[in-house]
């Protein structure tokens, strides 16, 4: 188990205003798949660097069963078996081919395990077909692949991964996604994942954390989170939505109907596939709604709350 106690950092301490985290405080359980989240800067990156030991903690600490994680003051070599990181930016070896920079760390004692070892992690990362490319005429997504499975390599108990798909395009984004997670939760391994991404969290995380000012304002499962999100930043998690009288209302929860209080005239239509985002105003504010079919600029229509 992942134990965060009242961690608080500083980039450089004589700066106390500049700090990027306080007052952490979460627990993660073997097998548990838990996202951070929150906006650019908030300090996704800067977590995950110290739950791996990169820095040391300005206050708090942290333990993965009995071990406490130290920082470099501390401890000579940065990083413990146990334990694996994706960087945003990963270091490959670019010279050597993709299945040679998955059998990187695999002992060369076990050469027929070796082998099927690093064929099943090609399978899991969907790069099967590339084994024998050298890595550095890979793009930004092949190599981040390559990344994720090297780092699966000699099975970690517990994985950070900070924002591993980024790079890749929405075409393999889908499977790729389901790929890594069943593995990692067939193989009962722990999974830390900073992302701005909802699409990698709403499916697959157990809980989402989330960051803002510094602190932890949620720590919740994507489904309750959902049905409460609280403020709007939580919100926009989950798709486009509308503060009516201070209630969070997503844009889906909106029906046309008949006669209503809730008058609005229509903007503009976005097509969304089996869709249509419709931005419309009232008096004072723009309201969001979904419809099956594209409305009239212009038109007056009437909106009412469904709960869904
Ligand atoms: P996120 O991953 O959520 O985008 P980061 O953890 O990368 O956020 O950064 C959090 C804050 O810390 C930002 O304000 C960033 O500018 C600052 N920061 C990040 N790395 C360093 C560093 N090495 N030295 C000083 N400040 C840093
Ligand atoms: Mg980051």
């Amino acid at each position: 188990m992942l134990k965060v106690e009242n961690l608080s950092f500083t980039y450089n301490s004589k700066n106390t205003d500049a700090t990027i985290l306080s007052n952490i405080d979460f627990t993660i359980s073997k097998g548990e798949h838990v996202s951070i989240m929150g906006e650019s800067g908030s300090g996704k990156s800067t977590l995950l660097k110290l739950i791996y030991g990169e820095y040391d903690l300005t206050e708090g600490h942290i333990f993965w069963d009995d071990t406490e994680i130290l920082g470099p003051k501390y401890n000579l070599v940065v990083g413990y078996d146990f334990m694996k990181y994706v960087a945003q930016e990963f270091d490959l070896m670019p010279f050597i081919t993709v299945e040679e920079n998955i059998g990187k760390y695999l002992s060369n004692f076990f050469p027929k395990e070796k082998k099927e070892r690093v064929a099943e992690l090609l399978e899991v990362v969907e790069l099967t077909s590339l084994a024998k490319t050298k890595v550095k005429t890979l793009s930004g997504g092949q190599k981040q692949r390559v990344a994720l499975a090297r780092a699966l390599a000699k099975q970690p108990e517990i994985i950070l991964l900070d924002e591993p798909f980024s790079h890749i395009d929405n075409f393999q984004k889908q499977s790729l996604r389901r790929s890594v997670f069943n593995y990692l939760k067939q193989n009962n391994i722990s999974c830390v994942v900073a992302t701005h991404d909802s699409e990698d969290v709403l499916a697959f995380a157990d809980k989402m954390i989330v960051l803002h000012d510094s602190k932890i304002i949620a720590n919740q499962s994507p489904q309750e989170l959902y049905k409460n999100p609280r403020i709007p930043l939580i919100a926009s998690f989950f798709g486009e939505f509308n503060l009516i009288n201070d209630q969070v209302v997503y844009a889906h929860q909106l029906q046309m109907v008949e006669k209503s209080d809730l008058k609005v005239i229509v903007n503009r239509n976005y097509f969304c596939g089996h869709y249509y985002l419709i931005s419309a105003h009232t008096e004072y504010d723009i309201i969001f709604f979904e419809n099956r079919t594209a409305l009239e600029e212009n038109s007056e229509v009437f909106l009412e709350v469904v709960q869904q």
